[in-house]
């Protein structure tokens, strides 16, 4: 069996329940192998030990997790400025919050490099290499300026935009050719692919061969879409764990005679987090009876709060949240608790099953896992019912949520009452498939069919 290199940005071991399923998946195939995992390490290079990286490399079972640190201002430059304040919204369709100006292309890429000049030195003849999201999409073609032979492919988790928003990054054509360095690229939907092709031919003039092998740059290149899920078994057993055991208890005491609906998020602006509570706004006035008993509990995990965008959203948030509980409020009843702080892990799967309702309405989404889980978490004989985005990468997948358009409060609005009235054959039926559809196509799956394209499918 060859030696599985897994790089992303971040590094996680893959031993401990934090991780997440991606991490445990990863772990699994890089136990495997016995493989490398490499990345930023998380932390800074002191500033007086100067500016030269070194790297880390500790053991966790038999998987090698190898990191380096980052200069203040490589990091500023390369994960703030250009992967989070360019990459990052244009990937969302938001250009109005692209700074082109601060995100710097050139910092971007000599971070990459020296990811590169790092893992080269680690990296054997006949290892597969599989390079994470969008923060190091010139990977491969920084390795293979250094003599790196091996099969390399990538993942993106994010969306991948239509070529005419693609084309408003300046350099958007350098972008797109260091993507022809990898053997397989991988996208989550196939209206992704449909982007890339679509890029491809008319930005690059490149040739497709069958349906999903496209030669430009002089080299020849396999996308193909890998819808990403979760690992449901490790989430219904984290759900049967003491924490989640004792929320959901806690929640339904507290509870008792309320209706939940739930939002669980990173505070991203791709997640119509605003759009949602004036959805949820539009139910309290447009559907009087759930008036003292509908309660949203959203959680809004603090993400890249160093990025303008973030605090604006979360200033929003917090004006939002007030003025409904002012508007609707009573003594005995909040219809609103915002929670500006993550939650751990173990204890979601508590909060989604007590939860009647999961509003997942993000305004553009790679996938959004949180979907999945809601459905994963629920009690097959009395589940609650799914509120899905249209534009989550989900939603190609999982058909039987109430497909919403997110920006149309009136139609969220329906869909939640909808819910909350939902017979419960019907509940069960749409659960049922729901959960085949995630079994079936489950992280373990989407890695095993990443891997073997990219090792069998020689373009
Ligand atoms: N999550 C968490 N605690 C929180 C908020 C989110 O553990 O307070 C987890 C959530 O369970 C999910 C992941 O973070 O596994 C979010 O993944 P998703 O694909 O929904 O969105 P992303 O944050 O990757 O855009």
């Amino acid at each position: 069996m060859k030696r599985l290199v897994v790089v992303s940005n971040r590094v996680a071991d893959p031993r401990k329940a934090a991780a997440g399923g991606l991490a445990v998946a990863l772990g699994d195939a890089l136990s495997d192998s016995g493989g490398l995992w490499f990345g930023w390490s998380g932390q800074m290079i002191e500033p007086e030990r100067g500016t030269e990286s070194r790297l880390q490399q500790q053991r966790a079972g038999n998987v090698t997790l190898a990191t380096i640190d980052l200069t203040q201002a490589d990091h500023d430059a390369y994960y703030l400025g250009y992967s989070n304040g360019v990459l990052w919204p244009v990937f969302h369709n938001r250009l109005d919050l692209a700074d082109f100006d601060h995100g710097d292309i050139n910092s971007y890429r000599r971070v990459n490099r020296l990811f590169a000049q790092h893992l080269a030195t680690l990296l054997r003849p006949d290892d597969v290499i599989w390079i994470h999201d969008y923060h190091l999409i010139p990977l491969a073609a920084e390795l293979r300026a250094l003599g790196c032979e091996q099969r390399i492919g990538f993942f993106l988790h994010t969306p991948l935009p239509s070529a005419v928003v693609m084309a408003a990054i300046p350099q958007h054509e350098w972008l797109m050719r260091s993507l022809f360095a990898y053997d397989l690229i991988g996208l989550q939907t196939q209206t992704d692919l449909g982007h890339f092709a679509h890029y491809v031919r008319n930005e690059a003039r490149a040739e497709q061969r069958e349906n999903d092998v496209f030669t430009a740059f002089g080299r020849t290149v396999r996308a193909q879409a890998f819808p990403i899920g979760i690992d449901v078994d490790e989430f219904i057993r984290l759900g049967e764990g003491r924490e989640a055991q004792t929320t959901y208890a806690n929640m339904r005491d507290q509870f008792a005679s309320k209706r939940l609906l739930v939002g669980v998020d990173r505070l991203d602006y791709s997640k119509g987090l605003p759009q949602r509570l004036r959805a949820f706004q539009r139910l309290l006035h447009d559907y009087p009876e759930n008036r003292g008993r509908a309660v949203l509990i959203q959680v809004a995990a603090p993400s890249r709060e160093s990025v303008s965008a973030y605090s604006d959203l979360r200033h929003e948030l917090e004006g939002l949240s007030g003025a409904i509980n002012g508007e609707f409020g009573e003594l005995d009843w909040m219809p609103v608790r915002y929670i500006n702080r993550s939650m751990a892990r173990k204890r979601l799967p508590g909060l989604y099953r007590a939860s009647s309702v999961a509003l997942v309405t993000p305004l553009c989404d790679g996938m959004n896992l949180v979907a999945k889980e809601f459905v994963a978490a629920q009690d097959p004989a009395n589940p609650g019912v799914l509120i899905l985005s249209r534009f989550a990468g989900a939603a190609e997948q999982m058909t039987e949520a109430l497909l919403v358009n997110p920006h149309d409060q009136l139609v969220v609005a329906e869909a939640t009452q909808r819910a909350l009235n939902m017979p419960l054959a019907e509940r069960q039926a749409r659960h049922a498939s729901l959960l085949e559809g995630i079994r079936r196509d489950d992280v373990h799956a989407w890695r095993k069919q990443f891997l073997q394209t990219l090792e069998s499918k020689d373009v």
